[in-house]
């Protein structure tokens, strides 16, 4: 869509609501913040008119940073971040890290509602149900933040559609770092829409495996370890994983990505692509 018209919807919606006109290009209004732990937050924005994105894509966000000392322009600081809501609904929520030293992080952690931040509306990502061949069994493996594009895949009716069975795996490494999955997971039931949207038959497809590196917690071990020694599997009383009816989408660091690959394809799961539908998707929850 071209920028001018994105523009004169901007411009609606920020007349209908009464809000003061954008000042940043491709400028989005942030609604609400929650601080989870000292270096975890999640927060809303405006969803722009024109953005279409499948559930598990990521964007371009960010904010202006600081004016060059020379000639006093500033330049949009931008980063990759997941969309951790579902593509139906009417804002963009994200979720995030606090890297005190971050360009990015050490400002955004500030942010309040009322402020605006950037926006690029142009999505793309792996992690989307196209890239990968029909199953029986959906396999969510994340570390850290690279929860956030499954907190939007478990709020899309099509991943229950598709699966009969939905594991969500998430590794970090203290308790209060599962926080933001756990109340995500817990409320899916609990929230009469989720309910009604999703169906509670489907609901109950999911299981939740979180285990912690650090602290001490019901289930501890990185999940591959657990994965190889046979842990999982005895634990939710599933015999392996198989190329014929397992699928995997795996979103966390770049050593996690390319250890649990290498299990993956250990069980004989291949690599898919947009463009190549298989068995199995990465990507990365950040460079570095
Ligand atoms: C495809 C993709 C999707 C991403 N989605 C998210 C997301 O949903 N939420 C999110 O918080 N970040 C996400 N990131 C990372 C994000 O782009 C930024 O790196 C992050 O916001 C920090 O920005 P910064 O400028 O403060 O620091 P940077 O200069 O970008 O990073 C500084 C260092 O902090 C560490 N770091 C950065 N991000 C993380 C992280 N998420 N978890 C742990 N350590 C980190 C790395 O060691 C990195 O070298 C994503 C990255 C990619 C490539």
């Amino acid at each position: 869509m071209p920028a001018d018209e994105i523009m004169t919807e901007q411009t609606t919606v920020t007349q209908t609501d009464a809000r003061p006109v954008p000042t940043l290009p491709d400028a989005q209004t942030v609604i609400s913040v929650k601080h989870w732990t000292d270096r975890l937050f999640s927060f809303r924005v405006t969803r722009p008119a024109s953005l279409r994105f499948r559930s598990g894509e990521f964007v371009m966000i960010g904010l202006m940073g600081d004016p060059d000392p020379k000639t006093g322009k500033q330049k949009p600081l931008l980063r990759a971040y997941s969309i951790a809501s579902p593509s139906w609904d009417d804002a963009l929520e994200f979720y995030s890290i606090k890297v005190q030293d971050g360009p990015l992080t050490s400002k955004l952690q500030h942010i309040q509602p009322g402020d605006e931040i950037i926006l690029r509306p142009k999505p793309v990502g792996t992690l989307v149900h196209d890239a990968l061949l029909p199953g029986k069994r959906l396999w969510l493996f994340a570390t850290g933040t690279g929860f956030a594009p499954f907190a939007s895949l478990l709020r899309d009716p099509e991943t229950y559609e598709k699966f009969d069975e939905i594991v969500m795996t998430h590794t970090v490494r203290d308790v209060a770092e599962l926080e933001y999955g756990r109340q995500l997971i817990e409320n899916l039931a609990k929230d009469d829409m989720m309910e009604e949207l999703l169906g509670a038959e489907n609901l109950a497809k999911i299981r939740y495996y979180p285990t912690t590196t650090r602290e001490q917690s019901p289930k501890m071990g990185r999940i591959t370890n657990l994965l190889q020694d046979g842990t999982v599997f005895r634990d939710l009383g599933i015999d392996g994983i198989h190329p014929e009816t397992d699928r995997g989408m795996v979103c966390g660091s770049l050593d996690f990505n390319k250890d649990i690959k290498e299990v993956l394809e250990g069980f004989g799961l291949e690599e898919g692509a947009n463009s190549d539908p298989k068995h199995y998707v990465v990507e990365k929850a950040f460079v570095g």
